[in-house]
C-alpha cells in the first residue's frame, strides 16, 4: 500500500476573506496555545489506533486558515509530536501554508530550520484592487516579498495560489497577474477558478446585485490562456488547477487523488483509511473540550460503497492530465472501468470529451472545461 499522508489544520484567520467558506475562526488568536496541546493530544490518540500506527506517511502539510499565525516554536512542537509518534519515510514533504501578510524574513528562516520544506504562499492576486475586493490582509508588495524571502530562506520548493475569473476581473488583468508570477519563478502554481461558495459573503453580495460574476466564455478565456501561457513558461499542468516545474508536483495533493490514506487533525480535518472517511467537529470550541477530556474530537464518519470507491476513483484520476489508470481500476475492483460505468463512457467518447491513451482514460481538450459536468455524469 502507498505511503499515507497527514493533514493539520490550523482554523484561525486575522481576518475572513470576501469568497471563503473552509472552517476558520478570526480574532481568537489567544486560542492557539491551547490549540496546539489539543493537536498534541489528538495525535498521540490517533498513535493508539494499528491502523495510523502500521502506516508510513510520506507527507505532512499544515493547512488553513492560516498555519503561519504559528509561531515556528509552536510548529515545531507539533512537528516533534508527529515525528514521536508516527512512522515517516526518509524524506516527507512537510508543506506549511502562509498568509504573506504574517509572515517576515526572520520567521520564515525558522520555519526552514524546524523542517518545513515547502512553502504555499497565498498570494490570490497582484493587483492592489483585487486584493482589497477579496478582503485579503495583503498587499500586492507583501505578496512578493514573501515569495522573494521564501527563497531567502532556504526554501527549494515554493508553491503560490492565485484565483482567477474575480468580479470585474479583466483578460488583461489576469494576464499580468500570470506573467508577475513567473517572473517571480515558483516551483508550483495553484490557480483556482473563484468559486462562489453558498452562505460566503461573496455569494450574499453577488444575490444583492452589490458583485456580477464573470460570464463562462470569460472564465474560460481565463483558463484557456492559463493552460497555454504557464505552459510556455516551463509549468506542467498535473491537474485541474495545479501547474509544476518538473519534478515540483505536490506530493501530499498527489496522495489524496490516488487513493491514499490521509489522518486528518485539527477541528474540522477530514480523514480517509481507504474504506471509511470521517471528520471533526467544525467547532473550535468543542474541539478543545472534547480533546481536553481525553477524547478524539470525531463528529462522524461514513464506510464508503463499492460504488463510491469506484467513482471516486473516476473522478480523482480524470481530475490529472496523466488520466485515469484503466489497469489499475481494474485491479482494485475487479471489473473494467466500462462495465462500471455502463454506457456513459462510450457517450462521453463519442461526444468527444474523453480520450485513452494506452491504458489511460482522461479528459480531452474540451473535456477539461466540462470537469464537472462529466463527473456529474459518471455519478448518475
Ligand atoms: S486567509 Fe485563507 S482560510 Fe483565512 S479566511 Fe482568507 S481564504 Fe479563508
Amino acid at each position: 500500500m502507498p505511503g499515507a499522508a497527514l493533514y493539520i489544520h490550523i482554523p484561525f484567520c486575522e481576518k475572513r476573506c470576501l469568497y471563503c467558506d473552509f472552517y476558520t475562526v478570526a480574532g481568537v488568536a489567544e486560542r492557539i496555545p491551547d490549540y496546539v496541546l489539543a493537536l498534541q493530544r489528538e495525535i498521540a490518540l490517533r498513535a493508539e489506533e494499528n491502523f495510523w500506527q502500521r502506516q508510513q506517511f510520506e507527507t505532512i502539510f499544515f493547512g488553513g486558515g492560516t498555519p503561519s499565525l504559528l509561531s515556528p516554536a509552536q510548529l515545531a512542537e507539533i512537528l516533534e509530536a508527529c515525528f514521536a509518534s508516527f512512522n515517516f519515510s526518509s524524506t516527507p514533504e512537510i508543506t506549511l501554508e502562509t498568509n504573506p501578510g504574517t509572515i517576515d524574513n526572520t520567521q520564515l528562516a525558522r520555519y526552514r530550520t524546524i523542517g518545513v520544506n515547502r512553502l504555499s504562499i497565498g498570494v490570490q492576486s497582484f493587483d492592489e484592487n483585487e486584493l482589497q475586493l477579496l478582503d485579503r490582509i495583503h498587499s500586492p508588495e507583501q505578496a512578493r516579498a514573501a515569495v522573494v524571502g521564501a527563497r531567502y530562506a532556504g526554501f527549494k520548493n515554493v508553491s503560490i495560489d492565485l484565483i482567477f475569473a474575480l468580479p470585474n476581473q479583466t483578460q488583461k488583468r489576469w494576464r499580468e497577474n500570470l506573467q508577475q508570477a513567473v517572473e517571480l519563478s515558483p516551483n508550483h502554481i495553484s490557480a483556482y477558478n473563484l468559486t462562489i461558495e453558498t452562505g460566503t459573503p461573496l455569494d450574499f453580495a453577488i444575490r444583492k446585485g452589490k458583485i456580477s460574476p464573470l460570464t463562462e466564455e470569460e472564465e474560460r478565456e481565463m483558463y484557456e490562456f492559463t493552460m497555454n501561457f504557464l505552459a510556455q513558461h516551463g509549468y506542467c499542468q498535473y491537474e485541474i488547477s495545479n501547474f509544476a516545474q518538473p519534478g515540483y508536483e505536490a506530493r501530499h495533493n498527489i496522495k489524496y487523488w490516488d487513493g491514499s490514506a490521509y489522518l486528518g487533525l485539527g477541528a474540522s480535518a477530514h480523514s480517509f483509511d481507504g474504506r471509511r472517511r470521517f471528520w471533526n467537529v467544525a467547532n473550535l470550541r468543542k474541539y478543545l473540550e472534547l480533546t481536553s477530556g481525553g477524547a478524539l474530537a470525531e463528529e462522524s464518519g461514513e464506510d464508503l460503497t463499492a460504488q463510491q470507491k469506484r467513482f471516486e476513483f473516476a473522478f480523482l484520476g480524470l481530475r490529472q492530465t496523466r488520466g485515469l489508470d484503466l489497469q489499475e481500476f481494474q485491479r482494485r475492483f475487479r471489473m473494467p472501468f466500462e462495465r462500471a460505468f455502463n454506457g456513459i463512457v462510450q457517450e462521453l467518447e463519442h461526444d468527444g470529451l474523453l480520450e485513452r491513451e494506452n491504458d489511460f482514460l482522461r479528459l480531452s481538450k474540451e473535456g477539461i472545461f466540462l470537469c464537472d459536468e462529466i463527473c456529474a455524469r459518471l455519478e448518475g
